[in-house]
C-alpha cells in the first residue's frame, strides 16, 4: 500500500475518521481521499510530491477547507499545510507560509496598524495559501482589490518537486509568456473582480507571472508562501445603512455611490434583513452597506444628498461598525437558516459578477430563472464591484434540474459581459463552465500552461481544466 511508504516523507493518516473529515469542505460536495498527509516543511512537500508524479497519484493541498466550490477534495493525497505557519512583516509587506491562517495574519498586522486588502466574509479562518489559491477577496476589496491585485511574490513546488520563486527569469516563465497573445484579453470579463480559470490577462510583463498562481486552485504548484502588501489602518470610518423598497432600487444607484470613492457597498436582500435586529416598525426588502474610509464630513454630505434609500443608520463608533458587518458576513448562515427540510440550496450559481451598471439586468436574469423553474432566490453580496451571491432554494425533488439552471444562468452572465465566479473559484462546481466562459482559444492556452506546469496531472486534477462534468457529480444531497 502506497500510503505506508509516504510515511517515511511526512506525517500521514488514512483512519476512516480523518479521511471522512477531509471529505469534505464547506461545499456540498463529498470526494473521500485515499490518505492525509501533514508536510512539516518544503522538504516533505517535495518528497511528497516525487513519491506522488512517480506513482501518479493525485494530490491536492488544503488550507482551511472553508471554500465553497470542491476545489480542496480530491481522491488521492489530500497535503493540509497547517505546519508551514510562519510570518515576516516589512514595510509594506508581509511573507507568509500557505498554512498560516488569515486570523493568526491580522493580529501581526494589527500591531503594526496594518492590514491585508482582501477579507473573505469567512473572516479569520482562511489560509493565506487558500486565499492565494482562490484569488479570495471581500467587502473592503472595492478600495484595497483581490489577491491578484496584492501578490507581490509566490513561492511553490511543482508537480516534479523543483521549487521556484515567482516572478523570475526562469524557462518556465518565458514559455508562459510566449503563449500569451495581446488578443486574448478581449476574450476576458471586463469586470473588477473574476476567479474563473487562470488569470492571463492579468499578466502583461514578466514583472506579474506570480499572477499565474492566483486562482489557479492548487492545479499548478503547491504554495509554499506568498508576500503580499498591506495598507495602513484607516484612522476612521463612516458606515451608512440604507433602506430600500427593492433591491432594483438599490443596485441601480451603485454606480453613482462609487464615484464618491467608498470602500466598501455590499447588499442584503429581504431574506437577510428579517434576521437583523432593528428597531423598526416595518423591515425593508433591502439593505445597502456604503463604507467610507476618508473624507468622512464631506462623503457624509454627499451620501445624504446622493440617495433615494432611506438612512437608517450612520454610525462611526469602530465596535458598532464591526457588529453590523457581522450581519453581513453572517449572510450565508443566515440564508441557510431560511430552508426547510424540503428544500435544498443549490450550489454553483453563487458568484457570478459584472460591471456594476449591469446589476439591474443580472436580477432580471436571477427573477425570469427563479419563476421558471419555481424557485426561492436569496441574494446577497458585493454590490460595489457587481459580485452578487445568489442562492437558489429549490425542492429537494428537484435537484436534477441543477445542472439546467446553471447552464442557463452561466449562459446569461457570460452573454452580458460577467464572470461565473467572482471570488469562490471553479473547483467540481464549476470547472466544467471555464470553457464555456473563455471560448477554445484562451482555454486551449490553459491546457498548455497546465500541461507546463504539471505534465502529469497530478496536481488537483479535474479542477480548471477538465474534460468531465463534475457539478452534480460527488454532491451529497444532505449536505444541501
Ligand atoms: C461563510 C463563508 C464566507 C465566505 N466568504 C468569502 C468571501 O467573502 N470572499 C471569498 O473570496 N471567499 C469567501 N469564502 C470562500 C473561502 O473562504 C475562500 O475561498 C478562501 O480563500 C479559502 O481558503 P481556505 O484556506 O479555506 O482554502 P481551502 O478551502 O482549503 O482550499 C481552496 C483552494 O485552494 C487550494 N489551496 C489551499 N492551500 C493551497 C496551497 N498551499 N497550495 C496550492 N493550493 C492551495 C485548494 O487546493 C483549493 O483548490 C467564504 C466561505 C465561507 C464558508
Amino acid at each position: 500500500m502506497f500510503v505506508r511508504q509516504l510515511n517515511h516523507y511526512s506525517k500521514i493518516a488514512w483512519d476512516d475518521q480523518t479521511r471522512d473529515f477531509y471529505s469534505v469542505d464547506s461545499s456540498s460536495y463529498i470526494l473521500k481521499p485515499a490518505v492525509v498527509a501533514f508536510p512539516r516543511n518544503e522538504r516533505d512537500i517535495i518528497m511528497i510530491l516525487r513519491y506522488a508524479t512517480k506513482n501518479k497519484i493525485s494530490v491536492t493541498a488544503r488550507g482551511a477547507g472553508t471554500g465553497l466550490v470542491g476545489s480542496a477534495l480530491g481522491k488521492g493525497i489530500i497535503l493540509d499545510m497547517m505546519h508551514l505557519n510562519k510570518i515576516k512583516v516589512g514595510p509594506g509587506y508581509f511573507e507568509a507560509g500557505s498554512g498560516v491562517l488569515k486570523g493568526q495574519l491580522d493580529k501581526e498586522l494589527e500591531k503594526r496598524g496594518r492590514f491585508l486588502g482582501p477579507d473573505p466574509s469567512v473572516g479569520p479562518f482562511c489560509t493565506i495559501g487558500g486565499m492565494v489559491a482562490t484569488n479570495a477577496s471581500g467587502s473592503h476589496s472595492l478600495k484595497y482589490g483581490s489577491i491578484i491585485d496584492n501578490l507581490i511574490q509566490v513561492t511553490i513546488a511543482r508537480s516534479s518537486g523543483s521549487v521556484i520563486t515567482l516572478p523570475n527569469e526562469s524557462g518556465i516563465s518565458r514559455k508562459i509568456l510566449k503563449l500569451l497573445k495581446p488578443e486574448i484579453q478581449l476574450r476576458f470579463p471586463q469586470v473588477s473582480k473574476n476567479s474563473c480559470g487562470y488569470r492571463i490577462d492579468k499578466i502583461k510583463a514578466k514583472s506579474d507571472l506570480q499572477k499565474i498562481i492566483v486562482g489557479s486552485e492548487g492545479t499548478l504548484g503547491i504554495i509554499i508562501s506568498a508576500k503580499l502588501r498591506t495598507f495602513r489602518l484607516p484612522k476612521e470610518k463612516l458606515l451608512t445603512i440604507l433602506a430600500y423598497k427593492t433591491m432594483k432600487n438599490a443596485v441601480s444607484e451603485v454606480p453613482e455611490i462609487l464615484k464618491l470613492g467608498p470602500s466598501a457597498v455590499e447588499i442584503i436582500d429581504r431574506n437577510i434583513v428579517k434576521h437583523v435586529n432593528m428597531r423598526i416598525s416595518r423591515k425593508p426588502n433591502c439593505l445597502l452597506f456604503v463604507e467610507f474610509d476618508e473624507n468622512l464630513t464631506e462623503n457624509k454630505k454627499n451620501i445624504q444628498k446622493l440617495t433615494s434609500g432611506k438612512i437608517i443608520k450612520m454610525i462611526a463608533d469602530e465596535g458598532k461598525i464591526k457588529q453590523w458587518w457581522s450581519i453581513r458576513n453572517l449572510a450565508l448562515s443566515y440564508s441557510l437558516k431560511s430552508i426547510s427540510k424540503e428544500e435544498i440550496m443549490l450550489p454553483a450559481i453563487e458568484d457570478a459578477t459584472v460591471v456594476v451598471e449591469k446589476l439591474p439586468v443580472l436580477l432580471n436574469v436571477i427573477s425570469k430563472l427563479a419563476s421558471k423553474y419555481k424557485i426561492k432566490v436569496i441574494v446577497y453580496g458585493h454590490a460595489g464591484n457587481g459580485n452578487l451571491h445568489i442562492r437558489p432554494i429549490l425542492k429537494r425533488g428537484n435537484s436534477h434540474t441543477i445542472k439546467k439552471i446553471a447552464s442557463e444562468f452561466f449562459l446569461k452572465v457570460i452573454s452580458i459581459g460577467g464572470s461565473i465566479t467572482g471570488e469562490h473559484g471553479d473547483g467540481l462546481a464549476r470547472s466544467e463552465f471555464v470553457k464555456l466562459q473563455y471560448g477554445s482559444e484562451v482555454y486551449s492556452i490553459f491546457k498548455k500552461i497546465k500541461k507546463e506546469f504539471d505534465p502529469k496531472n497530478i496536481l488537483n486534477p479535474d479542477k480548471i481544466v477538465t474534460r468531465k462534468t463534475t457539478i452534480t457529480k460527488n454532491l451529497s444531497l444532505s449536505r444541501l
